[in-house]
């Protein structure tokens, strides 16, 4: 182990270095060391085998689009930055390469209409640098 020239070690399993990274365009989780599942966002104690033994791990980014909703009708925020009737915001739910499902903002799909056809879709995981701390985690198809 080298843990002395591995920054991520030093990190905490929270939401707020889960979005340090983020910052950083690295999608990371925390893996049991136990019973080996990764968790994004990062868990500090394994949900299935109660060890506190994790550690970071990088996810590739990729994964398979399950599941993928749009909203026409969108928050105060959405809609100052453009989002609505004409532009619907779409999310969706990609399944990652290695196991954990995460949910984000979909681009890359036609807006007028429901694009259930983008279901099973290889996506690839991008950060939308908004006007604010954290980059919003995006998907788009491969
Ligand atoms: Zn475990």
């Amino acid at each position: 182990m080298t843990q002395e020239t591995d920054v991520t070690s030093e990190r905490p399993f929270s939401d707020r270095s889960y979005a340090a990274f983020l910052g950083e365009e690295q999608l990371m989780g925390s893996r049991c060391q136990n019973c080996k599942q990764l968790f994004i966002p990062p868990r500090g104690l394994c949900p299935n085998c109660h060890t506190g033994n994790l550690s970071w791990e990088q996810a590739s980014g990729r994964g398979l689009l399950v599941a993928m909703t749009r909203m026409a009708m969108v928050s105060p925020d959405l809609a100052a930055e453009g989002y609505g009737g004409s532009r619907p915001y779409c999310s969706g739910v990609i399944q990652l390469d290695e196991g954990p499902r995460v949910v984000a903002r979909l681009e890359g799909s036609r807006d007028a209409e429901p694009d259930q056809d983008m279901i099973g879709q290889a996506m690839q995981v991008g950060f939308e640098h908004l006007d604010r701390e954290t980059p919003r985690l995006v998907f788009r198809p491969v």
